[in-house]
Protein backbone atom coordinates (compact mmCIF):
# COMPACT_ATOMS: atom_id res chain seq x y z
CA UNK A 1 0.00 0.00 0.00
CA UNK A 2 2.91 2.02 0.43
CA UNK A 3 3.44 3.26 -3.04
CA UNK A 4 0.13 3.67 -4.29
CA UNK A 5 -0.86 6.58 -6.38
CA UNK A 6 -4.24 5.19 -6.98
CA UNK A 7 -6.70 5.97 -4.55
CA UNK A 8 -9.09 2.73 -5.07
CA UNK A 9 -12.04 4.39 -3.36
CA UNK A 10 -12.05 7.26 -6.42
CA UNK A 11 -9.70 6.14 -9.21
CA UNK A 12 -11.05 8.37 -11.23
CA UNK A 13 -12.07 7.01 -15.01
CA UNK A 14 -16.33 7.62 -13.63
CA UNK A 15 -15.87 4.50 -11.63
CA UNK A 16 -15.61 5.13 -7.46
CA UNK A 17 -16.38 2.82 -4.30
CA UNK A 18 -18.66 3.05 -1.08
CA UNK A 19 -19.32 -0.67 -0.79
CA UNK A 20 -17.37 -0.94 2.86
CA UNK A 21 -20.23 1.82 3.88
CA UNK A 22 -23.13 -0.03 2.92
CA UNK A 23 -24.16 1.36 -0.57
CA UNK A 24 -25.12 -1.94 -2.20
CA UNK A 25 -26.90 -3.32 1.08
CA UNK A 26 -30.05 -2.53 0.50
CA UNK A 27 -32.84 -5.11 -1.03
CA UNK A 28 -33.70 -2.61 -3.81
CA UNK A 29 -32.63 -2.62 -7.35
CA UNK A 30 -29.66 -0.41 -8.26
CA UNK A 31 -31.81 2.05 -10.14
CA UNK A 32 -33.26 2.74 -6.46
CA UNK A 33 -30.46 2.52 -4.64
CA UNK A 34 -29.28 5.74 -7.15
CA UNK A 35 -32.13 7.63 -6.74
CA UNK A 36 -32.35 7.33 -3.06
CA UNK A 37 -28.38 8.46 -3.03
CA UNK A 38 -29.17 11.68 -5.43
CA UNK A 39 -31.85 12.30 -3.48
CA UNK A 40 -29.90 12.16 -0.25
CA UNK A 41 -27.32 14.47 -1.96
CA UNK A 42 -29.87 16.86 -3.39
CA UNK A 43 -30.98 17.54 0.06
CA UNK A 44 -28.00 19.72 0.88
CA UNK A 45 -25.85 19.85 3.90
CA UNK A 46 -25.49 20.05 6.99
CA UNK A 47 -26.81 16.66 7.15
CA UNK A 48 -29.72 15.29 9.97
CA UNK A 49 -27.70 13.65 12.82
CA UNK A 50 -27.41 10.12 12.19
CA UNK A 51 -24.92 7.42 13.14
CA UNK A 52 -23.34 5.71 10.63
CA UNK A 53 -24.93 2.45 11.93
CA UNK A 54 -28.68 3.78 11.58
CA UNK A 55 -31.02 1.63 9.16
CA UNK A 56 -33.65 2.96 7.22
CA UNK A 57 -34.54 -0.16 4.68
CA UNK A 58 -34.36 -3.13 4.46
CA UNK A 59 -30.88 -4.55 4.12
CA UNK A 60 -29.30 -7.89 2.28
CA UNK A 61 -26.91 -8.61 4.82
CA UNK A 62 -28.08 -8.14 8.29
CA UNK A 63 -24.82 -7.69 10.25
CA UNK A 64 -23.44 -5.18 7.41
CA UNK A 65 -23.53 -1.63 7.55
CA UNK A 66 -26.29 0.54 5.55
CA UNK A 67 -25.22 3.88 6.31
CA UNK A 68 -27.19 6.69 5.82
CA UNK A 69 -24.24 9.18 4.18
CA UNK A 70 -23.84 7.42 1.26
CA UNK A 71 -24.57 9.84 -1.56
CA UNK A 72 -24.15 10.55 -5.68
CA UNK A 73 -22.70 13.35 -7.15
CA UNK A 74 -23.77 14.74 -10.07
CA UNK A 75 -21.40 13.03 -11.85
CA UNK A 76 -22.74 9.74 -10.40
CA UNK A 77 -19.79 9.15 -8.02
CA UNK A 78 -20.61 7.81 -4.33
CA UNK A 79 -19.31 9.43 -1.78
CA UNK A 80 -19.39 10.21 1.93
CA UNK A 81 -22.24 13.66 2.31
CA UNK A 82 -20.88 14.03 5.55
CA UNK A 83 -16.88 14.21 4.96
CA UNK A 84 -15.76 17.34 5.23
CA UNK A 85 -18.77 18.54 7.43
CA UNK A 86 -16.55 20.17 10.17
CA UNK A 87 -18.85 19.76 13.34
CA UNK A 88 -19.07 16.40 13.59
CA UNK A 89 -19.55 15.23 17.32
CA UNK A 90 -19.85 12.45 20.03
CA UNK A 91 -20.76 8.92 18.74
CA UNK A 92 -20.31 10.16 14.93
CA UNK A 93 -17.23 12.09 15.40
CA UNK A 94 -15.32 9.23 17.36
CA UNK A 95 -16.62 6.81 14.57
CA UNK A 96 -15.50 8.60 11.66
CA UNK A 97 -11.88 8.79 13.30
CA UNK A 98 -12.29 5.43 14.50
CA UNK A 99 -13.38 3.42 11.83
CA UNK A 100 -14.25 5.83 8.35
CA UNK A 101 -10.40 7.37 8.45
CA UNK A 102 -9.27 4.05 8.75
CA UNK A 103 -10.44 1.11 7.13
CA UNK A 104 -9.17 0.11 4.14
CA UNK A 105 -10.48 -2.86 2.12
CA UNK A 106 -8.28 -6.03 1.08
CA UNK A 107 -7.94 -4.61 -2.39
CA UNK A 108 -5.54 -2.07 -0.95
CA UNK A 109 -3.03 -4.48 0.01
CA UNK A 110 -3.10 -6.67 -3.05
CA UNK A 111 -3.99 -4.77 -5.98
CA UNK A 112 -1.73 -3.22 -8.42
CA UNK A 113 -2.41 0.23 -9.43
CA UNK A 114 -2.10 -1.14 -13.07
CA UNK A 115 -5.29 -3.79 -11.88
CA UNK A 116 -7.09 -0.87 -10.25
CA UNK A 117 -7.34 1.69 -13.27
CA UNK A 118 -7.98 -1.57 -15.68
CA UNK A 119 -11.22 -2.50 -13.02
CA UNK A 120 -12.01 1.59 -13.43
CA UNK A 121 -11.78 2.10 -16.77
CA UNK A 122 -13.49 -1.58 -17.54
CA UNK A 123 -16.39 -0.40 -15.58
CA UNK A 124 -16.74 3.40 -15.14
CA UNK A 125 -19.43 3.63 -12.55
CA UNK A 126 -20.07 3.22 -8.98
CA UNK A 127 -22.07 -0.12 -9.21
CA UNK A 128 -20.06 -2.88 -10.87
CA UNK A 129 -16.94 -0.89 -10.04
CA UNK A 130 -17.60 -1.38 -6.46
CA UNK A 131 -18.34 -4.79 -7.19
CA UNK A 132 -15.53 -5.89 -9.09
CA UNK A 133 -12.71 -4.46 -7.02
CA UNK A 134 -14.14 -6.23 -3.93
CA UNK A 135 -13.62 -9.13 -5.99
CA UNK A 136 -9.88 -9.55 -5.92
CA UNK A 137 -9.59 -12.83 -7.85
CA UNK A 138 -11.97 -11.71 -10.67
CA UNK A 139 -10.01 -8.77 -11.62
CA UNK A 140 -6.32 -10.36 -11.22
CA UNK A 141 -8.30 -12.76 -14.34
CA UNK A 142 -9.31 -10.20 -16.28
CA UNK A 143 -5.65 -8.82 -15.88
CA UNK A 144 -4.12 -12.22 -17.12
CA UNK A 145 -6.56 -12.60 -20.00
CA UNK A 146 -6.93 -9.18 -21.31
CA UNK A 147 -4.21 -6.44 -21.52
CA UNK A 148 -6.43 -3.44 -21.81
CA UNK A 149 -9.95 -2.73 -20.76
CA UNK A 150 -11.05 -2.36 -24.37
CA UNK A 151 -9.91 -5.70 -25.52
CA UNK A 152 -12.51 -7.30 -22.91
CA UNK A 153 -15.52 -8.26 -25.54
CA UNK A 154 -19.29 -6.60 -24.76
CA UNK A 155 -20.39 -10.39 -23.85
CA UNK A 156 -17.79 -11.36 -21.95
CA UNK A 157 -18.51 -8.24 -19.83
CA UNK A 158 -21.87 -8.17 -19.34
CA UNK A 159 -21.92 -12.27 -17.88
CA UNK A 160 -19.04 -10.44 -15.81
CA UNK A 161 -21.98 -8.25 -14.24
CA UNK A 162 -24.40 -10.84 -13.73
CA UNK A 163 -21.50 -12.86 -11.63
CA UNK A 164 -20.00 -10.79 -9.34
CA UNK A 165 -23.59 -9.64 -8.60
CA UNK A 166 -24.62 -13.15 -8.06
CA UNK A 167 -21.86 -13.77 -6.35
CA UNK A 168 -22.55 -10.31 -3.90
CA UNK A 169 -26.23 -11.22 -3.81
CA UNK A 170 -25.49 -15.30 -2.71
CA UNK A 171 -23.51 -14.18 0.07
CA UNK A 172 -25.82 -12.89 2.11
CA UNK A 173 -26.81 -16.25 3.78
CA UNK A 174 -30.61 -16.53 2.50
S1 LIG B 1 -14.54 -1.18 -0.14
FE1 LIG B 1 -12.38 -0.57 -0.45
S2 LIG B 1 -12.36 0.60 -2.35
FE2 LIG B 1 -14.47 0.50 -1.64
S3 LIG B 1 -14.78 2.38 -0.43
FE3 LIG B 1 -14.18 0.74 0.98
S4 LIG B 1 -11.96 0.93 1.16
FE4 LIG B 1 -12.57 2.07 -0.68
S1 LIG C 1 -19.91 8.25 7.58
FE1 LIG C 1 -19.15 8.43 5.48
S2 LIG C 1 -17.23 7.26 5.41
FE2 LIG C 1 -18.35 6.66 7.26
S3 LIG C 1 -19.53 4.86 6.70
FE3 LIG C 1 -20.84 6.63 6.37
S4 LIG C 1 -20.56 7.23 4.23
FE4 LIG C 1 -18.88 5.86 4.81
Amino acid sequence: MNNRRINICRPGYGASCSLCCGSHNYRMHHDEIEELFHSRSDEGSPRPYQHPYTVSYEKLYRDAMQCPHVGLSDDNEVFCLIYSEPDKKGELLSFFKGTCSNFYCPAWDVLTDKQVVFAARLMKDWFYYSLLINDIEAVQNLCASYSAPEDVPEEVLDELKEDILDRFIAEDGK
